[in-house]
């Protein structure tokens, strides 16, 4: 099946295309034939097209919302251009996955698109007012461009954290508030941890159920996940992706009586608040200068920016000090921490700030194999008599997406 993966964000959308069966996934063999994103849709957009194999195209041009930016997308696809000979027309299309980033405790797994579940996606939207209202507008492109009859598949970010007990999930809250508004702690990145989990499993050759690990998704966005026998146990996103690690410009972790004090002190109002610790804080907010943490080890090597390296190493001791906790948390049962994400993926001197100190639970780091594991590399990164193993995988959601479309479309249980 030819399956078109969508990721939209509130200006944005990503997508892949990736062919894939059953027998090519008992094989590992999925092949991905093309991908994309359009940013900045709503002015004058920029449009990043990657052919398989091909060069990659730049364009710039006005598209005023999702449906003419997934319009686009769909003339590129059949077009010469993108080089997919599987796909001559639109009707070589044969299932779209979406991305959905919040399915509230309502969606624990990957589901067909019909009207009772856009209603339910909708209800999920006063829990994220900014993420699903974007992947609601992608359902309905597609309903517009393609028609009723090319099945749809939203995939959640939170269901891979559906196994969580609730001594993982409750915040120490009146109780009522959690019967009441559903306040507790979703998790997300979860397509994310879940392919972590399953690669780890398929390298191995393990079962589910002896699946022990914590995996740590380090990009723009961050997140620790504590996983037991293969299902989510714990992880540091919340109620909102803002919780836990220290992110590109989200501040993780705080007190939250500073929101009051906040409130008094420089006369903001609760959404100014909420863009302060969303989008000014974290890399961004402690160094002043970026988000982005390759100008950041930049600015500390070249320049000696104080405050550069302050916002890195807060970010490295936060990552440790969940890696700690997860550790104890399962009773010292993981066998490994699985670095991912832009961060995790390409950058061997983060890690091992990172993994500095976490000698004294076991994991002793070969310095040799993580500098030469970068640039989306797979491979371990621990030495051989380390108790505690370390690896690096790069992440691929738009494989699970894809997958759990086909699953989903054919009716086929996934193990995983
Ligand atoms: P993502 O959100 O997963 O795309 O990750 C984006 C983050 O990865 C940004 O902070 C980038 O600076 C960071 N990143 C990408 N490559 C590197 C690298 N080679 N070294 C350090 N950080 C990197």
């Amino acid at each position: 099946m030819n399956i078109l993966v969508l990721n939209c964000g509130s200006s944005s959308v990503k997508f892949q295309i990736i062919e894939t069966d059953l027998e090519l996934i008992k094989q590992n063999n999925d092949k991905r034939l093309a991908r994309g994103v359009i940013e900045r849709i709503g002015s004058q957009a920029l449009i990043t097209l990657q052919p398989e194999g091909g060069k990659q195209i730049k364009k710039a041009r006005p598209l005023r919302d999702h449906r003419d930016a997934i319009d686009f997308i769909l003339r590129w696809i059949i077009s010469p251009d993108s080089q997919i000979n599987q796909i001559q027309s639109l009707s070589d299309i044969d299932a779209v996955g979406h991305r959905v980033v919040h399915g509230g405790e309502k969606f624990s797994k990957s589901v067909q698109i019909n009207m009772e579940i856009i209603s339910g996606i909708e209800d999920c939207i006063e829990l994220a007012p900014l993420h699903n209202p974007a992947g609601l507008k992608g359902i309905k492109a597609i309903t517009d461009l393609l028609g009723m009859a090319v099945p749809q598949v939203a995939v959640f970010d939170t269901a891979f954290h559906s196994t969580m007990p609730d001594t993982s999930y409750l915040y120490g809250l009146p109780y009522h508030l959690y019967r009441r508004y559903k306040i507790r702690r979703y998790g997300f990145h979860g397509t994310s941890h879940r392919y972590i989990s399953y690669r780890y499993r398929q390298e191995h050759g393990l079962k589910l159920k002896d699946v022990n690990i914590i995996s740590v998704h380090l990009g723009n966005g961050c997140s620790a996940c504590s996983i037991l026998r293969g299902e989510s146990y714990d992880t540091s996103m919340g109620f909102t992706p803002l919780e836990g690690l220290l992110m590109g410009t989200r501040a993780g972790d705080i007190d939250a009586s500073i929101l009051e004090f906040l409130y008094h002190k420089e006369g903001l109002s609760f959404g100014e608040i909420d863009t302060l610790l969303n989008k000014r804080s974290g890399l961004l907010g402690i160094s002043g200068l970026t988000n982005d943490m390759r100008e950041l080890l930049e600015e500390e090597a070249e320049n000696q920016d104080r405050r550069a390296k302050l916002a890195i190493d807060i970010f490295c001791k936060r990552v440790r000090k969940y890696i700690g906790a997860y550790y104890v948390d399962t009773a010292g049962k993981a066998d490994a921490v699985i670095f991912t994400g832009g961060i995790g993926e390409n950058s061997p001197v983060i890690r091992e700030r990172i993994c500095n100190g976490l000698e004294s639970i076991g994991l002793k780091l070969d310095k040799n194999k993580n500098n030469k594991t970068h640039s989306r590399k797979s491979g371990k990164i621990s030495t051989e008599d380390s108790r505690l193993s370390a690896f690096v995988f790069p992440t691929n959601e738009e494989l699970l997406i894809a997958r759990d479309t086909l699953r989903v479309v054919k009716n086929v249980p996934r193990r995983w």
